[in-house]
């Protein structure tokens, strides 16, 4: 059985962190949304947007629309996913987190998923590519193609879906990707 006091503590000390800059603008810490007992699928943004920032729930805006309806169309459950973001703040005016602000924020991400222990990790965009996946890899090269981690997750990078809303041409992709996912979330889960 899970400690769930200690998520609460966690969601706590997030709601009081000071970490850096963007605690100053905030207006909500954006923490996580879904299954975050034991979902086998983790979703990984980049940053609250204004939305977001206003409910204090992550993917709640526009791109969160499109991320919603993917995840129902292609038949995943609620209780299979937990999404949240690198950045538990907002960035003023959407800009991308800075390096600081993200490893300032990452311990309370690793927190998430040594507590979650999510089979699958995906990387929407190249921000959330860039701090879990690390190295040089671009989102166009990289997406579509699993990162192992063995004996912990599995990592499929994709579009982030604000990216899509962008350019529509990506849905496919981003459709394609995430179809891969429930395949592999379906054969582990037999
Ligand atoms: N974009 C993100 O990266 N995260 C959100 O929560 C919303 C939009």
């Amino acid at each position: 059985m899970k400690d769930r006091k200690l998520y609460e503590d966690f969601v706590r000390a997030c709601q009081s962190c000071t970490k850096c800059e963007l605690a100053r603008t905030r207006t909500n810490v954006v923490v996580g949304r879904g299954n975050y007992v034991d979902a086998p699928l983790m979703l990984i943004g980049e940053g609250p947007g204004e939305q977001e920032d206003l409910t204090g729930l992550p993917f709640v805006g526009r791109a969160g629309k499109l991320l919603d309806h993917l995840l129902n169309a292609l038949m995943f459950k609620p209780d299979d996913y937990y999404i949240c973001n690198i950045v538990k703040c907002r960035p003023p005016n959407n800009r991308e987190p800075t390096r600081e602000e993200a490893e300032a924020c990452l311990p309370f991400l690793r927190f998430q998923v040594k507590y979650i222990k999510p089979k699958i990790i995906v990387c929407l965009g190249s921000v959330a590519l860039k701090y879990i996946v690390g190295g040089d890899a671009r989102i166009t090269k990289a997406r579509g193609n699993w990162v192992e981690r063995p004996g912990f997750f599995r990592i499929m990078p994709t579009y982030h879906p604000a990216a899509v809303l962008r350019d529509p041409a990506k849905k496919e992709e981003l459709f394609m990707d995430m179809k891969k996912v429930k395949e592999y979330l379906d054969s582990i889960s037999k």
